[in-house]
């Protein structure tokens, strides 16, 4: 989330569904979330086995690399036999040697394997052996590992993140079905965009990177992990619409481009990621202070900048900026155009 920076789930669930009649369920063959919560408005939230292995194993390798824990680490199951450690250390050593080192949000192919690995959630292999669709076209190498580490993750981990990712779910889904659709118009208000029409795909896993969530465009998809504590509770409503507001608010980064060009100012770093924050976090304020109010819980809700102190790491002049010059904008005062042109002559 603090980051610098479909395939349509209607058709896997009937695909499933036709699939099912005909062959046993496997465990990894869990169908997407939604359909056991019912369809939320503005976005699709997944718990699927692919990608949550995939964040898994790049942590594991992560941690391998800098020494903390891995394969050999006394946090490593005990419960697993000697052929299953055999195939998970395997998996961990490739991840480390191929990916450990690339970024989950920059790297293309890193990218490209997680948008993959969601799509094929419905698949308990990656060949194709069993299912034709199932293939997922990797290379042999890495298709071998990761059968081989998924039998010891499904034996293992997952039932476990499988269970934190459905109850971040279950916690969330009131509210998105709630307020979803009003903070979605409100955004695109905002940031004078449209919402994408298809519902936004959101996976959930145990492990996401170390911003606890991120997110990447074309197409737009967020991953967002259940177990970081910065994601809990209320805040899992400002996490999913400010991971979203990366993929919609590009008309305000455009803007801040275009005023500085005019006023030969360098673009500033990270001004555009503060002022999604600051916007999110007001306009959610209201709708989970009122929420909170009505359970008799504090009452006023901070927003995850505040709350994290991301304005305290350097962004404190934005803070002022924005507090001076975006929310009269916010408020209804001041045009869009007028807002930016004020931020940035305060450069
Ligand atoms: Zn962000």
């Amino acid at each position: 989330m603090p980051g610098f920076a479909s395939k349509h789930a209607a058709l896997i669930s009937l695909a499933f569904v036709s699939l099912a009649s005909l062959a046993p369920i496997s465990v990894a063959a869990q169908p997407q979330v939604d359909s056991q919560y019912g369809p939320l408005p503005v976005f699709e939230l997944h718990s699927g086995f692919w990608i949550n292995l995939h964040h898994t194993l790049y942590q594991q390798a992560r941690q391998s690399r800098d020494g903390r824990g891995g394969p050999s680490a006394p946090s490593a199951p005990a419960r697993r036999t000697a052929a299953e450690r055999a195939a998970w250390d395997a998996a961990v050593f490739y991840y480390q040697a191929n990916y450990a080192d690339k970024d989950l949000l920059f790297n293309t192919e890193l990218m490209l394997l997680k948008n993959q690995l969601g799509d094929l959630e419905n698949c308990d292999e990656l060949s194709g052996a069993k299912q034709k669709f199932c293939d997922a076209g990797l290379n042999p190498k890495l298709t071998k590992i990761l059968e081989g580490a998924a039998a010891v993750y499904r034996a293992h981990e997952w039932p476990e993140h499988d269970r934190a990712n459905r109850n971040w779910i279950a916690g969330v889904a009131p509210l998105v079905r709630e307020k979803g659709l009003g903070l979605a118009e409100r955004l695109s208000e905002v940031y004078q965009a449209r919402w994408p029409r298809e519902k936004i795909r959101v996976d959930v896993a145990a492990y996401a990177n170390w911003a606890g969530a991120y997110t990447t465009l074309d197409p737009l998809r967020v991953l967002i992990s259940s177990t970081d504590p910065r994601n809990q509770g209320s805040a899992a409503l400002e996490v999913l619409f400010h991971e979203a507001s990366h993929g919609i608010a590009e008309p305000v980064q455009q803007a801040i481009i275009r005023e500085c060009r005019q006023r030969e100012k360098a673009i500033p770093r990270d001004l555009w990621h503060a002022l999604i924050f600051y916007t999110t976090g007001e306009v959610i304020k209201p709708v989970l202070s009122e929420q909170a109010g009505a359970a008799n819980h504090d009452p006023v809700y901070t927003p995850y900048a505040v709350r994290e102190r991301l304005y305290q790491r350097g962004w404190d002049d934005y803070l002022k900026l924005l507090t001076r010059f975006w929310q009269p904008y916010l408020d209804g005062r001041v045009t869009f155009d007028d807002a930016i042109a004020h931020i940035v002559s305060a450069l």
